[in-house]
């Protein structure tokens, strides 16, 4: 190797240092720059100074010698800088505790009305009913008038009525549906009995709203239709689906209640959850709770189906999903479901 050459070499060391020492991005990449430079077999600086052995003229070999160890000196200087920069990243690292626990993000849920709506659906489809969907706006003749809910009866008045427009430019006025027993007459025109089904859906009052009244809540109609269905299928099915909807054995009391589309009607109360029927704030001391309308079903009602005359009986109940919830989770004021309040939604 020649002196020029010695000199040459040690210039294209600095530069390939410095391009090397600009990419490093760890600790790694710093060792490795340190091996390929001063690896004691085959290092390039070693190398380099390994070849100052070789110089005959002593004012040379000192001169590469200086200039040789200057170099060394540096790019050693550099890499312990470089080290130490990436060595105190390292050690940042490992103060980071893989163990704690992470942000959680937000996960949405199902409305507690919804989720209650389901457990319906599941029990009574089990029981053998289907399920049904239905129109939300109805026109009067199958929201009323078919249910035997003639023109002058007080439940079509403008204050528990949202009406909406003419029917089709017709005489009959269209309404947002105050009940989902608006299905009862279509499913009944589609299909003949035996019929057992289940309707879930949104009605519409036009009330003042406070604790226990809202203009928008849930519902969900029931009804069976055979040849020989009685009070007592009535009280059965009822006292299994809330037994299993309220998650305990529970009694239904049934008090003579007035609603136009079943005769006889009832009110069904269904043992007080809260304190097993002893007595509690939640069922005001009687044990009992008010739970929803029923009855058998009026002939008028088979009549505007087209069903013939004195051959069918049948049962249907209205289940108000918003108060089953208020029930079943305690919660005390109804406006609590429509506010969208994430606090209140979480706890579902
Ligand atoms: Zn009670």
């Amino acid at each position: 190797m020649s002196n020029q050459d010695m000199d040459t070499q040690l210039a294209s060391i600095q530069e390939e240092f410095k391009v090397k020492s600009s990419e490093v991005k760890s600790i790694t990449d710093v060792d490795a720059i340190n091996d390929y430079f001063f690896n004691r077999k085959k290092g390039k600086l070693t190398n380099v100074l390994r070849g100052l052995k070789s110089i005959k003229d002593p004012a040379e070999k000192k001169n590469l010698g200086k200039l040789a160890n200057e170099t060394k000196i540096e790019i050693l200087a550099k890499l312990d800088k470089l080290a130490l920069e990436y060595k105190s990243t390292t050690a940042k690292m490992s103060n980071f505790d893989v163990t704690l626990p992470g942000k959680t993000p937000s996960l949405g849920r199902i409305h507690p009305l919804r989720q209650v709506q389901e457990e319906l659906v599941d029990i009574f489809y089990s029981m053998g009913f289907s399920v049904h969907e239905g129109n939300e706006l109805e026109n009067e003749l199958y929201c009323f008038e078919y249910l035997n809910i003639p023109a002058t009866h007080p439940a079509r008045d403008l204050q528990d009525t949202f009406y909406v427009k003419k029917y089709q430019n017709s005489d009959i006025e269209e309404v947002l549906r105050t009940h989902t027993s608006n299905m009862q007459v279509r499913i009944m025109e589609q299909q003949k009995p035996p019929l057992r089904i289940v309707v879930p859906g949104r009605v519409f009052r036009n009330e003042a709203i406070d604790a226990s009244h809202e203009h928008t809540f849930y519902q969900m109609e029931g009804f069976v239709v055979d040849e020989d269905v009685s009070i007592s299928n009535l009280t059965y099915v009822l006292k299994e689906a809330m037994s299993k909807i309220l998650q305990q054995s529970v009694q239904i009391r049934l008090r003579p209640g007035y609603f136009p589309y079943v005769e006889p009607g009832f009110e069904a109360d269904c043992s007080c959850v809260n304190c097993d029927g002893k007595g509690c704030k939640t069922c005001k001391y009687t044990g009992w709770v008010e739970m929803l309308g029923c009855g058998m079903i009026h002939p008028k009602v088979f009549e505007s189906a087209g069903y013939e005359a004195g051959k069918y009986t049948g049962f249907a109940f209205g289940i108000g999903i918003n108060r089953l919830a208020m029930l079943k989770y305690g919660i005390p004021d109804i406006r609590e479901f429509m506010k969208g309040d994430l606090r209140f939604l979480d706890q579902f």
